[in-house]
């Protein structure tokens, strides 16, 4: 392992891979990434959902969309390793007045931004998911080039290609110590050695608060349990009827109940609103009642499904479920990466780009002010509307 590098990023989940290879790509390759795992991407990257949307309520997250979808469509070109993305759709069920005039609002300003998305009739979209019971639904809320992409495919490919431009991964290693003097980092303590290092990116997903304590900085994020399932539908059970055919993602937004189709089988998480935070990831098998419940009232062929895969994973929650992102602003060289809460995946393009541009001492061309740290001291909070 090197004693010394330009930067040193902790993680190797989506985030910390993405801005090694941005980083790379602006020809900062004196890079090291440290992943305590044995593997990549085996934190909340592995155990989310994958879905991908441009259906976001501020303009900064809409912009982060974009770039990211357009990189993801061309990952492979571009990167150099494949991803698996289907853009079949993401659909938001509305079933409140109040929650069809939040996202009119929503839908003009991503219409703005260049984005296709539309307010479908309740009939139109369940044409578009079969299998869909829609009663009491008043719109739908829809975006044809969102879908579900790969994460495994997108942080492996992100970690190859900053490795062949220079970057060194070390998994098995954790950071133990961040050292700092004079405000300023100079070194990164691990299990394998000490490194040198004037920056350190904190891409810890929901372990970021203790890796940003190792530098004496408090960071409000916190872990929080949300479930996923997989059922395979009964033996007469037909895609495409009982069933959507395609990938398309389906959200009650009342509920936060979500699906989607998974080869032959459906996918389908829900919030818990009793959850407290906590690094717990044992599946709360008892929760599946209330998902099953309300599960019913939406896709009608689950109650004769049999559940077959089960796992949680944490969200990073940041006291307004939007992210933290640039220098921690205490202590000179620490850049924050972090409490994406459930839409980090898809975000991780962008922001590692951004982050990147920021440490190599280039402006951003989005206005990151609304994620800076300091917001949360000063009260003045930017919450994103779309979070599920
Ligand atoms: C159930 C679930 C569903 C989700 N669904 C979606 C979705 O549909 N779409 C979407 O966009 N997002 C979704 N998300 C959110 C998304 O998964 C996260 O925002 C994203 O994966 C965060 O990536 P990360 O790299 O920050 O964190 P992680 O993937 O957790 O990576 C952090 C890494 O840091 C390592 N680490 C921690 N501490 C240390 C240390 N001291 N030293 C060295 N390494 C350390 C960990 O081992 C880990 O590998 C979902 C999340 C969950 C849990």
């Amino acid at each position: 392992m090197r004693s010394a590098a330009d930067v040193v990023i902790i993680g190797g989940g989506c985030m910390g891979t993405s801005t090694a290879y941005h980083l790379s790509r602006l020809g900062i390759t004196n890079v090291v990434l440290i992943e305590r795992e044995r593997q990549l991407a085996t934190g909340s990257t592995r155990r989310n959902a994958g879905g991908v949307r441009h259906q976001f309520s501020t303009p900064e997250n809409i912009a982060f969309s974009i770039e990211s979808i357009r990189l993801m469509e061309r990952f492979e070109d571009e990167v150099g390793y494949p991803m698996d993305f289907h853009q079949d759709g993401y659909l938001f069920l509305l079933s409140t007045p109040e929650s069809v005039s939040t996202f009119k609002e929503n839908i003009a300003l991503q219409r703005r931004l260049g984005v296709e998305a539309d307010l479908l009739t309740p009939a139109d979209a369940a044409r578009l998911a079969p299998g869909l019971n829609v009663d009491g639904v008043i719109a739908a809320s829809y975006c044809a080039r969102d879908g579900i992409a790969d994460p495994n495919g997108l942080t492996t490919g992100f970690a190859r290609a900053a490795q062949a431009a220079g970057v060194e991964i070390e998994r098995d290693t954790e950071a133990t110590g961040i050292t700092v003097e004079a405000n300023r980092i100079t070194a990164v303590a691990t299990t394998r050695g000490t490194i040198a290092t004037p920056i350190v990116v904190n891409a810890a997903g929901p372990h970021a608060a203790s890796v940003a304590k190792l530098a004496g900085v408090e960071l409000p994020v916190e872990p929080l349990r949300r479930h996923i399932f997989i059922a395979q539908p009964p033996g007469s059970a037909v895609a495409g009827v009982d069933f959507p055919a395609t990938h398309i993602m389906a959200i009650d937004f009342a509920t936060s109940f979500y699906f989607h189709r998974e080869g032959a089988n459906i996918f389908f998480g829900m919030g818990d609103p009793d959850e407290v935070p906590g690094f717990d990831m044992t599946v709360q098998w008892d929760f599946l009642d209330s998902v099953v419940e309300v599960a019913l009232t939406r896709l009608p062929v689950l109650a004769e499904g049999t559940v077959s895969h089960a796992w949680a994973g944490l969200y990073a929650m940041s006291p307004d479920a939007n992210a933290i992102i640039g220098p921690a602003g205490q202590v000179d060289g620490l850049y924050l990466i972090n409490g994406f809460s459930g839409h980090g995946f898809q975000h991780a393009p962008a922001v590692g780009r951004h982050l990147a541009t920021l440490i190599a001492g280039h402006r951003s061309d989005v206005d990151l002010g609304s994620f800076a740290l300091d917001r949360v001291s000063t009260g003045e909070t930017h919450p994103e509307a779309n979070v599920v």
